[in-house]
């Protein structure tokens, strides 16, 4: 019995951060490892749990094989992800769905997570699930808005839903189900949310900005769907590995960055290259992290393991969200105490941004038809869940946060 320590990975230290990439990750990978196809699947495939259940072995030509065995297979997977091991918090959803798949299966079935470049570079997780170079991958969907806009409703989108929101909405509002489906039929992937890092911080900035005028030109290290409406907005949007957003900040190259929230962006030392940390993170309100896993594998797999994979999942996106809410606390109190000055965004300034949002994603709608069926529904969801958030939610902290 293997009772790992989830934290184990996090002595690997801080210095492997800056080899890692969370978004456009430049390196080119090394060659996806043919092994992670190992053998035993194959044996595994044919017979598994469906027969498996009732009355078995008696017509199996290698019937002296325990039934248990039939039903248990030994299945060793390499999970690529898009994290370095540094970053305990985002690495560790993929540890926990490793881990808990092994609880779950008496160590039969055995996932070990890769940092980001060892089997994919970190932008390329769902290229190497697709192709089924690697079975299983961790990382966020909205890194592939290239290949279908409609991910980024897997992860986040800005003035989204938050990560109480987003969960509803997957698990119980018929999202997930929907995503699953534009999955299966442009990638052959199942998909499970797998982490959140709850509402994100909304960058740091070498000066203040107050209105949209402030944003003309200004240079900011911002990926994905959020640059996009910043880039309306009239700002210059870079994107940049993590690694190297310290210095880009530092040396003025980009006057603005942004990466997760206080806890990571401690790790990175943002808060020595730029005084002003701004908030709310409004292009990334909950984004759910996701495990994918190639449709072939996973219809290979017993019942049992695929349900081990379910219930890990889902452990990971609460127990995620539980650790960066915990150690978002504590490191926010660090920074301010180290001089770094909060700064909530402007009315004007969020007003024109979500206008903008709307407006792409408009624009996404009337070019990509899963967009559109998505896109719809979930906005109907989002209105709706508002309303509802604005009493109980909103009219609880309201009053709590007021004093
Ligand atoms: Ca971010």
């Amino acid at each position: 019995m293997r009772r790992r320590v989830f934290l184990r990975s996090v002595a690997a230290g801080g210095a492997a951060l800056t080899t890692a990439a969370l978004a456009a990750c430049g390196q080119a990978a090394q060659t996806p490892t043919q092994q992670a196809t190992t053998a035993p699947a194959q044996q595994a495939t044919t017979a598994p749990a469906q027969q498996a259940t009732t009355a078995p072995v008696a017509t199996a030509p290698q019937a002296q094989a325990p039934a248990q065995t039939t039903e248990m297979p030994a299945l060793e997977w390499d999970m690529a992800t898009s994290w370095p091991v540094a970053l305990d918090t985002i690495f560790g959803g993929a540890q926990t769905v490793a881990d808990r798949v092994a609880a779950l299966t008496d160590g039969k079935f055995k996932i070990t997570p890769r940092a980001a470049g060892e089997l994919a570079p970190a932008l390329q997780v769902l290229d190497v699930v697709q192709q089924n170079a690697v079975p299983i991958g961790h990382t966020a969907s909205y890194y592939y808005v290239g290949k279908s806009p409609a991910t980024a409703f897997g992860t986040t989108v800005p003035f989204g839903l938050n990560a109480q929101q987003q969960n509803a909405w997957l698990y119980d509002g018929g999202g997930l189900e929907k995503l699953q489906a534009v999955y299966a039929k442009l990638f052959n992937v199942i998909q499970f949310p797998a982490g959140n890092t709850g509402v994100q911080m909304g960058g740091w900035f070498r000066k203040e900005i107050n209105t949209v005028a402030d944003l003309q030109g200004l240079k900011i290290r911002i990926p994905g769907l959020g640059g996009q409406v910043l880039t309306k907005l009239g700002a210059t949007v870079q994107v940049i590995p993590g690694g190297e957003i310290f210095q880009a900040l530092q040396t003025g190259a980009v006057d603005a960055a942004e990466w997760v929230g206080p806890y990571d962006d401690e790790k990175l030392g943002l808060n020595k290259a730029a005084k002003f940390y701004y908030y709310p993170g409004w292009w990334e309100p909950g984004p759910s992290l996701e495990v994918q896993i190639n449709l072939d594998r996973w219809n290979e797999l017993p019942k049992a393991y695929q349900e081990a994979i379910k219930t890990a999942a889902a452990e990971a996106n609460i127990t995620m969200l539980a650790r960066y809410d915990a150690r978002n606390r504590e490191a926010l109190k660090r920074l301010v105490d180290s001089g770094t000055q909060l700064r909530p965004y402007s009315r004007e300034i969020l007003e024109a941004a979500e206008k903008a949002a709307f407006e792409l994603y408009d624009e996404f709608a009337a070019k990509d038809a899963d967009f559109k069926a998505i896109y719809e529904e979930w906005k109907v969801f989002r209105q709706s869940i508002y309303e509802w958030n604005k009493v109980n939610e909103a009219g609880y902290t309201n009053y709590a946060y007021s004093k």
